[in-house]
């Protein structure tokens, strides 16, 4: 079938993912439990057309019914599959120069940090990404650099940089956006990227004074920063930059009960995610005039979302959580065109 049309069409493209039951979800139940989403026609799923991803509580049996790009169930339960089919076609554009985006999105505890990091025996979009562009440095000469920030409450901190100093962002004359004295570290092997990338890890729960474990309630970037020579002779390069990220979970806050902080924490986050979807909205629908404003983090992506750059949302989902699921899918969709 002739579905490669799908990516002019709709600019960021956005995905399903169920995690699978964890064991304690599982343990001491009589029956497998269900999960509360499924996929309506399977035919599309192949052809990579829209899908329609069906939500069921099984306690009142409401249910609604989303349209999106692409699901992967829990029997998809390798992270490979979302890589070579969704992350991978997004690759050789960053060689030539145009950027990208990939976000993992939804409640916490819907897998948004296995699927971007994963784990040892199962490496995540990250690592997998960093992997398939340091195999390609070498057949085209280029060289790549990491950086990995963190946006708590609109402010920005470098996790590459001992106590995860702040960072300014700014814009210049010609409306450029600059994170300024971000660090930036070369890698050439897995072995620096994961050295880099452990100890920002690490760095991210004491960036903060006083709060401990930030890291649901933060936005997490990864940059991988690509300069390759132009191949004309001289010494011009072009680069381009792969964006992963880790985004805060979307919490509902008429079901959780926030207070002081965290209100205000959960606040700011819906606030940014909504204006995410905004700028997604705006971009998918050929609107001119793209709200990047509108949050520290739009601002931030505004050279990696829109224009040549390309995008994907992965929206995360617990199998057994059905009106946190509705949250997710119904935002995510409409971030999509209509
Ligand atoms: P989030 O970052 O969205 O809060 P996590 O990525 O931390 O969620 O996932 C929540 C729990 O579910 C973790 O214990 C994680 O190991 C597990 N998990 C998530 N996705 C998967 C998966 N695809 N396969 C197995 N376990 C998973
Ligand atoms: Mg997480």
């Amino acid at each position: 079938p002739t579905k490669s049309t799908n990516y002019s069409i709709s600019k960021v493209r956005v995905i399903v993912r169920v995690r699978p039951f964890l064991f304690h979800e599982i343990s001491g139940k009589n029956d497998d439990p269900k999960p509360c989403i499924s996929v309506l026609d399977q035919e599309c799923e192949s052809s990579c057309e829209e899908v329609a991803v069906y939500l069921k509580d099984k306690d009142t049996s409401r249910n609604e019914c989303y349209r999106l790009d692409s699901f992967f169930g829990q029997e998809d339960n390798n992270v490979s599959q979302i890589f070579y089919r969704e992350v991978s076609p997004l690759i050789p554009g960053i060689f030539r120069g145009y950027n990208a985006t990939v976000f993992a999105y939804g409640a916490t505890g819907s897998g948004k940090t296995y699927t971007m990091q994963g784990t040892d025996e199962d490496p995540g979009l990250m690592p997998m990404a960093m992997s398939t562009i340091l195999t390609m440095c070498q057949s085209t000469g280029s060289t790549a650099e990491i950086s990995y920030y963190e946006v708590y409450m609109d402010r920005c901190y470098d996790l590459l940089e001992l106590k995860g100093k702040e960072i300014a962002v700014l814009d210049d004359k010609n409306g450029q956006i600059h994170l300024r004295g971000l660090s930036q570290v070369p890698v050439k092997s897995m072995y620096e990227f994961y050295e880099t990338f452990s100890c920002g890890i690490q760095r991210r729960k004491v960036a903060h004074t006083g709060l401990n474990d930030v890291s649901s309630r933060s936005h997490r970037v990864l940059v991988i920063a690509v300069s390759t020579p132009c191949g004309d002779g001289s010494e011009a390069v072009v680069t381009g930059k792969l964006n992963l990220i880790d985004l805060a979970g979307n919490e509902d806050n008429r079901r959780t009960c926030n207070e002081g902080i965290r209100l205000l924490e959960s606040a700011k986050i819906n606030q940014s995610l909504f204006a995410l979807s905004n700028v997604i909205y705006a971009l998918n629908n050929n609107k001119t005039r793209v709200p990047y404003r509108e949050s520290k983090l739009t601002r931030i992506l505004q050279d990696s979302l829109g224009g040549t750059s390309r995008a994907l949302m992965v929206a995360c989902l617990n199998p057994g959580e059905y009106q946190e699921s509705v949250h997710t899918v119904s935002l995510a969709a409409r971030s999509r065109h209509v």
